[in-house]
């Protein structure tokens, strides 16, 4: 299939598409410059999304029972320690990890995949092992390859079938001399949703010889994804974009790299048995997680695994996809108005729309947004310059992002504002 969701234009308003399930601050009413007060419209999800109600309440509920982990023979410990090794079974079955693979606890998709990075095996001649990447990449799923591995940095085609032609050559020429050890690919972008098909991907990566890592920041949140099923090797995801609180990521994935490379942080916990000359590193999740884990923030995350494996997919999908059309066409409608694509031919791209306003400085039309309708969007060149300079925003643009707890209204009224802003403009 070849068709972009967005191609089903609809202008029918979504003003009564309501939220698929609460989150905390929704209703929060905020200042504008006039002094009157609004709701607050927080279109910047895909920056941070807000903790789901349920999630709330999962910390208010294991707070008292924090202690240490895994050593504490206490009580209190003993509860901690199963609600944080249950937490890291909950989220790896969320994202279908495979039996024999590890689920370690980051602090966020950063962290996660500056942690593969140490782990990819070095060349047969002891040179860096080396990693295929697009530059359409967030920085998080860039510059790790580059400092730790040896990174090959692909400039993307203007189509998927293009793009994909491209990754298989790329792959194919290396497989004869220095193949590629791991290609590293966004599991939908940051700036506009869109995203290659992972199962050809995973396909043409393993046909030679490259493991996948999937940086799923903006993928975990709005579509269910099985490691198991589709044959990603990694996955990264941070809890602070998936309706947790900030400070827990994941990375899961294969055993024999991840027990096999240099454990992420030396200190207590990661070790079996340290001597004045060498020292006995674990294997399994324990090598990278030294120091004190962070047991609240693991739990809230596998409570918003929960919250959204309760939900069905296709609702998930339906909302969003409703709230995406409405935004694209919405704001393509507007005189002035360019929604930024990358891939002419994507196909179901999540709730992040990015724009701009001919004439207006993306920083001057979010803050627009705020101050004069209470409305949250992110501008700027979103940790991603490389493409962002290749598609000619080197100037930035402004997202606007939705999730599961978005109201239709929300929508509605960033439509209006950008209409009202250039029609009222110079
Ligand atoms: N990857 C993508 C696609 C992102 O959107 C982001 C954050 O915006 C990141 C990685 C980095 O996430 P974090 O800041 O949680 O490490």
């Amino acid at each position: 299939a070849t068709t972009s969701t967005d191609d089903a234009t609809d202008d029918a308003t979504v003003s009564d598409v309501a939220p698929l399930r609460p989150v905390v601050g929704g209703g929060t009413f905020v200042p504008l410059v006039d002094g009157t007060r609004v709701s607050y419209a927080n279109l910047d999800v895909a920056a941070s999304a807000p903790a789901l109600q349920a999630v709330a309440d999962r910390v208010t509920q294991v707070l008292p029972l924090y202690a240490s982990v895994h050593r504490g023979a206490g009580y209190l410990s003993q509860v901690s320690t199963a609600l944080y090794e249950t937490a890291r079974r909950t989220i790896g079955a969320f994202v279908g990890a495979r039996e024999d693979d590890l689920t370690i606890v980051t602090r966020n998709t950063t962290d996660s995949l500056n942690l593969l990075a140490g782990c990819v095996p070095a060349q047969p001649d002891g040179e860096p092992g080396r990693v295929l990447v697009l530059d359409v990449e967030h920085h998080a799923n860039l510059l790790p390859w580059q400092r730790g591995a040896d990174a090959t940095v692909l400039t993307g085609g203007s189509t998927v079938a293009e793009t994909l032609t491209q990754i298989r050559e790329e792959l194919a020429d290396a497989a004869a001399h220095r193949p590629f050890a791991l290609l590293a690919l966004t599991g939908a972008s940051n700036v506009t949703g869109e995203s290659l098909p992972v199962d050809e991907i995973v396909a043409v990566a393993h046909e030679f010889g490259a493991r996948v890592v999937l940086d799923g920041a903006q993928l975990v949140p709005h579509r269910r994804i099985s490691l198991q099923s589709t044959g990603v090797d990694y996955l990264a995801f941070s809890g602070h974009k998936t309706y947790a609180p900030f400070g827990a990521g994941v990375l899961v994935g294969r055993r024999d790299w991840l027990d096999a490379g240099t454990p992420y942080l030396a200190g207590g916990g990661a070790v079996r048995r340290v001597r004045v000359a060498g020292t006995d590193w674990h294997e399994g999740p324990a090598r990278h997680e030294a120091g004190s884990p962070n047991v609240i923030g693991a739990v809230a995350l596998a409570a918003a695994c929960e919250e959204l494996a309760a939900l069905d997919a296709a609702d998930v999908v339906a909302h969003e996809n409703a709230l995406r059309r409405r935004l694209v066409s919405g704001l393509e409608a507007i005189e002035r108005v360019e929604v930024v694509r990358v891939w002419a031919d994507a196909v179901d791209p999540v709730g992040v729309v990015t724009f701009t306003v001919a004439g207006y400085d993306p920083g001057l039309v979010a803050a627009y947004l705020s101050a004069e309708h209470g409305i949250g969007v992110r501008d700027g060149r979103f940790c991603a310059h490389p493409l962002l300079g290749r598609l000619g925003f080197d100037a930035g643009a402004v997202r606007a992002s939705v999730g599961v707890g978005t109201a239709g209204e929300e929508v509605e009224r960033l439509v209006a504002a950008v209409d009202s802003l250039v029609a009222d403009g110079p």
